[in-house]
């Protein structure tokens, strides 16, 4: 995979210890407050990769997640599939997600896409970000528990870990992401994906 998608971010500085913590699929009445308060009551900030038309159907949703600090992403209008799609019409899901996502961040659902829609893409200047952490939260096998073990055993410096906003995975992020967020916070900072966001001043 990171052959596949060279310039694409895996993974931040090793030698700190900061770690990015994103949420995709948002945002989503019900899960996303209850992330936010969550965050909030812990005091760190978060990326979330928000499927446009989310953002579309729930704005106050959206407008509270910048208005608490957190950075946000694009990750198509409607979680399209790049195996599945053309280049064109991915480019315009892509195109429609940054009407309502003001983001130069960007994840492709389910981790993958075309070769030719990654050099797209990263020509209209997007940072692709993927990540070396998964909860695996969406596994409706695994428990709550199972997920948490997932995030503490391989969380390392500079470390993009994935949870999910969706109703789909909320039984296994809501009971464990206060638990998960004090044992990182004895060895990590909690940084967002900004800094690696191009033209941030221009935007
Ligand atoms: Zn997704």
């Amino acid at each position: 995979m990171r052959l596949i998608y060279p310039k694409a971010l895996w993974r931040g500085d090793k030698n700190k210890a900061q770690i990015y913590l994103t949420f995709d699929d948002g945002p989503i009445p019900d899960i996303t407050p209850q992330v936010l308060s969550i965050l909030q009551k812990c005091d760190v900030k978060a990326t979330f990769f928000c499927i446009g038309d989310n953002v579309r159907k729930y704005p106050g949703l959206f407008k509270q997640l910048l208005e608490q600090g957190h950075c946000v992403g694009n990750h198509t209008f409607h979680h399209k599939n790049g195996l599945k799609s053309d280049v064109s019409a991915y480019l315009t899901e892509v195109q429609q997600c940054a009407e309502y996502v003001k983001s130069k961040l960007f994840r492709p659902p389910y981790g993958k896409m075309k070769r030719s829609q990654y050099r797209e893409i990263k020509r209209q200047n997007f940072q692709i970000v993927m990540w070396d952490v998964l909860a695996m939260d969406y596994d409706q096998r695994l428990t709550a528990n199972q997920c948490k073990a997932n995030v503490l055993n391989n969380c390392r410096n500079g470390s993009v870990i994935v949870f999910h906003d969706s109703v789909k995975a909320s039984k296994n992020v809501l009971p464990i992401l206060e638990e998960i967020i004090d044992e990182l916070k004895k060895k990590y900072h909690f940084a967002t994906l900004e800094e690696f966001e191009p033209d941030r001043a221009i935007m």
